[in-house]
């Protein structure tokens, strides 16, 4: 009698996420399977998860499915869950054939979609031919590695809210000069455009701005208002235009600091032509609803208006409310948000006691990450958020203006 053999599931979707190098404009494969962690899965209990999941019986059943991770009868399924998480690998280039050179806005430091954007076409690039992609922005490098980059060079985080692009512009001259890039992608935004243009002017080379398409041996805009398509061999120089090219994932690249032979930070020779150049504080409530990265949103949950109006200039963040309360009259009818008021793509969105009605989701499905808070756990803001709190939204306003202040006291 032979003994049983254990086979392992297959996930077809797991592998296919394990093997998935690059999504540009599409998806490429590796051609060897990779090694996916559906080793030893646990049978689920189904019956098991949906008692522990239980919070009430009466009047009808409701169900935590958060709670399923804390109760012994399921942390087996969970464990498994987390094994059978797709294992990305990390893709080294040691030695590049050539260098394309991403250099980023990252405005206030942070990484802005554009951005991923940018690296993503320079991957369509440097992966054609075994070439790497090296970033050029203030700050380290680890947020970039999941974006594609293989190379890092850090700007001085200084440089993030100065408006000096002399400096950046002399930057980029001396990586032209030490590193030889093959390419050198700017995102076509007001900051990364004047860049772009100043660099290409000081090097005496074409620049092919608005790059909507891109390959090793074309690039692609549009022109005549978008009637027509402009192509070229991809320049030296190039902007790329928003929103044309999939930020990338499922990746894992190196972002490995670069060593540079010569400094690219200029001395103070690079001195800005522009006596004054700083960022200035605006009124987060003067933005447009359609225009801020930021909205602090309530519903018929918030009765407190004082605390959400302080709340609201503790976070910097701009006012706005559903149809309800504007309806009431707590806030004006621009600030209202959904399918009959703003449809809003800011990057964050936090949600006080709203329930998430089918015409206030359409208002909201362009933004990145929403927090709810909501005393009802089966709101259906509650399931579009990336994060919840399930909790009086009275008391959450005080005690998040509380602690904004002591941090910023500290
Ligand atoms: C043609 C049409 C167009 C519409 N367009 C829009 C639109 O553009 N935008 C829009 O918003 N709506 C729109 N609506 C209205 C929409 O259908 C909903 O009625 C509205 O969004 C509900 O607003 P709300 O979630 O603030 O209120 P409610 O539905 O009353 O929900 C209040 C939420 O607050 C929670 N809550 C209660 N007390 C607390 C507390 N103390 N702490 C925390 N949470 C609490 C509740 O659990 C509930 O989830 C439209 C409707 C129609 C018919």
């Amino acid at each position: 009698m032979t003994s049983p053999q254990i086979r392992h599931r297959v996930d077809p979707r797991a592998e296919r996420a394990a093997r998935t190098i690059l999504t540009g404009q599409r998806p490429r494969l590796l051609r060897q399977p990779v090694a996916t962690a559906t080793v030893n899965e646990r049978r689920r209990d189904p019956r098991a998860i949906r008692d522990a999941a239980l919070v009430q019986r009466q009047p009808r059943p409701r169900y935590d499915w958060a709670r399923d991770a804390a109760s012994a009868g399921t942390t087996a399924a969970v464990g498994v869950a987390v094994a059978n998480a797709p294992v990305i690998p990390l893709q080294v280039i040691a030695e590049p054939a050539y260098l394309v050179l991403a250099m980023l806005d990252r405005p206030g430091g942070e990484v802005s979609e554009h951005d991923r954007q940018v690296i993503a076409a320079a991957r369509l690039l440097a992966d054609a031919g075994g070439g790497a992609v090296v970033t050029v922005a203030t700050g380290s490098g680890e947020a970039l590695a999941e974006a594609g980059s293989d190379r890092h060079v850090a700007l001085p985080d200084g440089w993030a809210d100065d408006y000096v692009p002399e400096r950046r512009a002399a930057a980029a001259a001396a990586l032209m000069a030490s590193l030889s890039p093959r390419h050198i992608l700017f995102p076509d935004s007001p900051d990364g455009g004047d860049l772009a243009r100043r660099v290409a002017a000081a090097a005496g080379e074409r620049l092919f701005a608005g790059v909507q398409s891109l390959g090793p041996d074309r690039a692609t805009r549009q022109s005549a208002g978008g009637s027509l398509e402009t192509g070229h061999r991809p320049t030296r120089l190039m902007t790329v235009a928003a929103d044309a090219f999939a930020p990338l994932d499922g990746v894992r690249h190196e972002a490995r600091p670069l060593d540079l032979a010569t400094p690219v930070v200029a001395g103070e020779e690079v001195l800005p032509r522009l006596g004054c150049a700083r960022r200035l504080a605006v009124d987060p409530d003067a933005l447009s609803l359609s225009e801020t990265d930021f909205i602090l949103s309530a519903g018929n949950g918030v009765t407190d208006w004082q605390s959400f109006a302080e709340l609201g200039e503790a976070l910097g963040a701009t006012r706005a409310g559903s149809r309800v309360v504007c309806d009431a009259g707590h806030l004006p009818r621009e600030r209202q948000v959904g399918a009959s008021g703003t449809v809003v793509s800011a990057r964050c969105y936090l949600a006080f006691g709203i329930a998430g009605a089918p015409q206030h989701l359409q208002g909201i499905t362009g933004v990145k990450h929403v927090i709810a808070i909501n005393t009802d756990l089966h709101a259906e803001m509650i399931k579009r958020a990336d994060l919840s709190i399930v909790a009086d939204a009275q008391e959450i306003m005080p005690a998040l203006i509380r602690l904004i202040r002591e941090r910023r006291h500290d």
